[in-house]
């Protein structure tokens, strides 16, 4: 009961990459980098197991960014030239590759530190990717002239990843797509299809995150426009209750999200986000297992893991650390309460 998880991405050390940016520049290069890159890996994985969480990940050290990091070893992307766009609905601007020829994939992404991962620890292994339609979003398409046509097509190299990372021994694939929460309709008409592409034929453990992004300024922004009741869930999880997809991944604590919501997510394991990334305030033990109580009252107690809000990486280390055990340290004080 209560298993505790991140997200996905924590923040790099300070001989890794530049910290607390969204799209860190490296400290090294070549072999050096891939060695960072590693020891930057294992030493996470260490501090997940020493906080007690009981599912791990890479924390997400050895790529940039959460989405260019996939697209690094896609063939038809143009990341020579990259170009100024808005993303998610003109949130913010950001420099994105164009897709420029059939999409294909140059071999595998993520082998490296997943398998490192893997042979580092006995716990839950977590492994991220981005979901199609959060791709579609983080790209500039000069190529498909369709959206979804688009989003199929990386959702088949997705799923050629997916299968292959659950061959090195990954237990829960995640598919991030943040983009579902601003593209509502959308997300519900399409974006579930794709991701259930991205999963087909998995027999490890689905699950999608869905968030209101990194605690950046252009999302602090939107998200005091927002209003007093966050219903964006509303229109996807009935979608997703429907899908294939195992677990879904929400942001709770200290947003506006109404609670009720998660009853949408009948028959789903609901990591539900009882840490905030867009505060350095460190939550107690006991207001992560207050958030828990709350959560009980819409999702079974066995189908609630702990989770954060989103991902921690434009957090200082410190702070990441010190907020991973308050994660583990609360949802141990929520198993006694509620057992
Ligand atoms: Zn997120």
């Amino acid at each position: 009961m209560f298993d505790t998880a991140i997200a996905g991405s924590l923040p790099k050390p300070e001989w890794l990459a530049e910290t607390q940016k969204l799209w860190p520049q490296w400290k090294a290069q070549g072999d050096s980098l891939k060695q960072a890159k590693a020891d930057a890996t294992l030493l996470w994985i260490k501090t997940q197991e020493d906080a007690g969480l009981d599912i791990v990940g890479d924390g997400e050290q050895s790529r940039q960014h959460f989405v260019h990091g996939f697209l690094e070893q896609v063939e038809g992307i143009d990341f020579e030239h990259k170009v100024t766009m808005g993303i998610r609905n003109n949130r913010y601007d950001a420099q994105v590759p164009q897709v420029v020829a059939p999409l294909r994939l140059k071999g595998r992404v993520h082998a490296f530190e997943a398998q490192l991962a893997r042979a580092h620890t006995r716990k839950k292994l977590k492994f991220t990717l981005p979901g199609p339609m959060t791709i579609v979003d983080t790209v500039a398409d000069r190529f498909y002239g369709d959206k979804v046509k688009m989003a199929m097509a990386f959702a088949e190299l997705l799923n050629q990843e997916a299968l292959a990372l659950q061959a090195d021994g990954v237990d829960i694939i995640q598919f991030d797509e943040p983009a579902f929460n601003v593209y509502m309709e959308e997300a519900a008409d399409w974006g579930v299809k794709a991701l259930e592409r991205a999963a087909q034929g998995l027999t490890c453990t689905t699950a999608v995150h869905i968030c209101y992004g990194y605690g950046i300024q252009a999302n602090l922004d939107w998200k005091n426009s927002l209003g007093q009741e966050w219903r964006q869930y509303e229109k996807v999880f009935p979608a997703l209750a429907k899908s294939s997809i195992q677990q879904v991944s929400l942001e709770c604590f200290h947003s506006h999200v109404p609670m009720d919501l998660m009853a949408l997510l009948e028959g789903k394991d609901v990591m539900v986000g009882v840490i905030d990334v867009a505060s350095d305030i460190v939550e107690t033990p006991e207001e992560v297992a207050d958030t828990i109580g709350r959560a009980i009252q819409f999702v079974p107690k066995a189908r609630i893991i702990a989770c954060t809000n989103c991902g921690l990486a434009p957090m200082s280390r410190e702070v990441a650390q010190k907020k991973l055990q308050a994660l583990a340290d609360g949802a141990r004080i929520a198993r006694e309460r509620y057992a």
